[in-house]
């Protein structure tokens, strides 16, 4: 035994578990080189982008009070703008969280009886509330803003015919995600994305296109914004913050935009100029420089669960084989049981609350009891080894994330391990 698989044994991985995972790692090597060669790309974007704005120590200074002439939150925001090639963004701790990034976005650009239009099917679980498609307190539905919806055609493709003739005069902006959520459709490639957004600006050259990007930042070496899209919208626990950002969410987009979602943030007049970094400047700037290898290891992670459940039998998104454009990786078990096990086990390879069981409650947000499994550094860090999965049908569990891909790899042998012993699967 070599002291590594000595060190597996000490974490609880059986010989049989270890030796089924060596196997399909063993068979993935290509495909992690060319996830390194995009890293490599993006890492030289970031850092491309830190030069150009003059990145120094002193944008890592703490700023109290109003916040006035925030040298390193301002300069952050230009860093963001010149990766995601906008005109300007908005990423502060103020935003807190995904789903607040979404709806600031929403929010700010829509007035009262224009329409949004979701064109890649029903959005996110918490953006329901946000819209008002489950009433709310405050929704756009109780502002007078309006919703439809062209869903995704059963190949998981945008239907551009559907798309067309849902356009109406009222429509103001049209909202695309990225990534599946917590569905079981593919997730969308920048350049179907890419597409999409011709397509609408070829009907309507002034209809604001939101790319709700959770989860898609650095998977490849171009974003939506590179494709015309006004908005991208994510979350600092997730991708961009590499981990280190402690809170926050970003959007990066066109002038008008963003200065429309910064005086929505803050006040009317105030907009960007005011909101003190409370001394997480340097964790935002640190975050972004990790982030295109964490997302990385994150990928590997998820190609790896892939590979090892599709062996098994399971229905996986995506497959084994096929191309990524999120860090999402959902596994169907058909049984509670499968899902609870499998967040055990994420539980149980985590560097934090290792000793913890996850149980299934009923979340802020969402319409089922949810299971989440996460020993993270920053809670609910989504970009750090997690997994979480709606008790519904069909029992599918998302897993995501992996600050390293060492981490990842022990939480998916973990997460086999728990299976194997509640007699789930078989080796
Ligand atoms: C995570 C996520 C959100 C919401 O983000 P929170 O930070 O959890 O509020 C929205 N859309 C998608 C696709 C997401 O993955």
């Amino acid at each position: 035994m070599t002291p590594t698989e000595a060190m597996y044994e000490s974490l609880g991985i059986s010989r049989k578990v270890y030796e089924f995972g060596s196997k399909v790692e063993e068979e993935l090597k290509e495909r992690f080189a060319r996830i390194d060669e995009v890293a490599e790309y993006n890492q030289l974007k970031v850092i491309k982008a830190m030069q150009d704005c003059r990145v120094s120590a002193e944008c890592f200074q703490s700023g109290t009070g109003y916040g006035y002439n925030d040298i390193g939150r301002d300069t952050l925001e230009e860093v963001y703008a010149k990766i995601f090639h906008t005109e300007a963004a908005l990423v502060r701790p103020q935003i807190t969280c995904g789903t607040h990034a979404l709806a600031l976005a929403l929010a700010s650009n829509l007035r009262p009886g224009d329409e949004l239009l979701s064109v890649s099917g029903k959005p996110y679980d918490t953006l329901e509330e946000v819209i008002g498609i489950r009433p709310s307190k405050g929704s756009l539905a109780e502002y007078g803003v309006t919703y439809a919806q062209v869903d995704l055609l059963a190949d998981g493709s945008f239907d551009f015919e559907g798309i067309r003739a849902a356009i109406n005069d009222r429509t103001k902006m049209i909202e695309i995600q990225r990534s599946k959520g917590y569905q079981t459709r593919p997730t969308l490639s920048v350049a179907q994305i890419g597409e999409a957004i011709a397509f609408i600006k070829s009907i309507r050259s002034d209809l604001i296109v939101m790319v709700d990007n959770c989860y898609g930042e650095f998977v490849e070496c171009e974003e939506p914004s590179d494709y015309g899209a006004d908005m991208v919208v994510g979350s600092l626990i997730k991708n961009p913050g590499g981990g280190l950002a402690p809170v926050g969410g970003y959007i990066a987009g066109t002038a008008e935009c963003i200065e429309q979602a910064a005086y929505r943030l803050t006040s009317p007049g105030l907009g960007k100029e005011v909101g003190a970094t409370l001394g997480v400047n340097k964790d935002f700037y640190q975050g972004l420089f990790l982030a295109p290898t964490v997302v990385a290891s994150a990928l590997k992670g998820a190609i790896f669960a892939a590979n090892i459940y599709e062996r098994l039998g399971f229905a996986v998104v995506p497959n084994g084989t096929e191309s990524r454009h999120d860090i999402i990786q959902a596994v169907t078990f058909g049984v509670p049981e499968g899902v609870i096990a499998f967040c055990e086990g994420i539980q149980a390879a985590a560097p934090v609350d290792s000793y913890v069981t996850p149980e299934p409650w009923a979340m802020p947000g969402y319409d089922s009891d949810v299971i989440m499994a996460a020993g993270a550094f920053v809670q609910g860090s989504s970009i750090e080894l997690s997994a979480d999965g709606p008790i519904k049908p069909p029992y599918a569990v998302y897993f995501q994330g992996g600050l390293t891909w060492g981490h990842a790899k022990l939480g998916i042998l973990k997460s086999l391990q728990r299976l194997t012993e509640k007699n789930l699967v078989t080796l």
